[in-house]
């Protein structure tokens, strides 16, 4: 599993490096809508993550995909025979086109109200377009979204018997937020993990290592995802987990656990965090060659 994840980790790596590559295939590939487990289900496209959590009392919708997927976002929600004016909460990841670009539509068409992290929040009103934002000035803007609430760390969004846990992860934006929730299938519960990106990118001269508690915030991060509950784990880019290689050997060996990992959460990071001090010791060098 390991190897897979660094495998992957590191095509998503040079996806993400240039947004010149926003357009990736698989990101606007359509994706048929699925059931991850009870009453969770991927409503995503084949490579950006959207997630559904569904009960009688309503349901909650996390991260709304590229502004122009929101259509088809909305289509897969119905092809699963569920109403958008039944979302009661849509939340996100972080502030970044792919996969915030959609959610003022999807606010407006469901009548959802948006929930993020405090400095999540702040980004998704300016649209993306965050001075705090490390990729700042590189990542393209999408339409603002307000009202948008503000979730504390640790805090629970509820719907119904549905209630999900927001986690703070900064580090690859200031607002990045991991989420957890509980699901459940024919008396079996599990705990669902969408995980945030835990890659260190930055527009060109920007360097993590000039403001400590940066540094101190993602490496906490690495920390706090590692130890979070996590049987299924979820990311936003479905392929920095290998989720689709998971889904497929389920369906295709009949294997109804392949999702289940009790350790994924915890490789997730152990791939991520050498990755993050070979930046930081890069921006090191880089700053030697150029004299201070
Ligand atoms: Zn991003």
């Amino acid at each position: 599993m390991n190897l897979t994840v660094r495998t992957l980790w590191i095509g998503t790596g040079l996806l993400l490096a240039g947004w010149a590559h926003a357009h990736e295939a698989s990101w606007n590939r359509p994706r048929q809508p699925f059931r991850i487990y009870g009453n969770s289900w991927y409503v995503g496209t084949q490579g950006l993550s959207a997630i559904l959590i569904t009960s009688p009392q309503g349901h909650v919708l996390i991260d709304g995909t590229l502004e122009g997927k929101a259509a088809q976002i909305e289509a897969n929600i119905r092809a699963l025979g569920f109403r958008l004016c039944d979302i009661k909460w849509i939340l996100n990841s972080h502030a970044h086109a792919d996969h915030a670009g959609a959610i003022a539509r999807l606010a407006r068409d469901s009548g959802a109200t948006v929930a993020a992290s405090a400095a999540g929040a702040k980004a998704l009103r300016l649209g993306g377009n965050d001075p705090d934002d490390p990729q700042f000035g590189m990542a393209p803007r999408y339409p603002a979204v307000t009202p948008v609430e503000v979730v504390a760390d640790d805090a629970a969004v509820q719907v119904g018997p549905i209630a999900v846990v927001a986690h703070y992860t900064p580090g690859h934006t200031p607002g990045s937020t991991s989420w957890t929730w509980r699901s459940c299938e024919g008396g079996r519960c599990l705990t669902l993990a969408y995980v945030d990106s835990l890659t260190a990118l930055g527009r060109h001269g920007f360097r993590y290592r000039d403001e400590p508690a940066r540094v101190a915030g993602f490496r906490q991060t690495f920390a706090m995802v590692a130890s979070l509950p996590c049987d299924i784990l979820i990311t936003p880019h479905p392929e920095a987990s290998g989720f689709m290689q998971r889904v497929a050997a389920r369906d295709r060996e009949h294997a109804p656990d392949a999702l289940i990992d009790a350790g994924a959460c915890r490789a997730y990071a152990a791939v991520a965090e050498p990755r993050f001090e070979e930046r930081l010791a890069k921006e090191l060098q880089g700053a030697r060659h150029a004299g201070n």
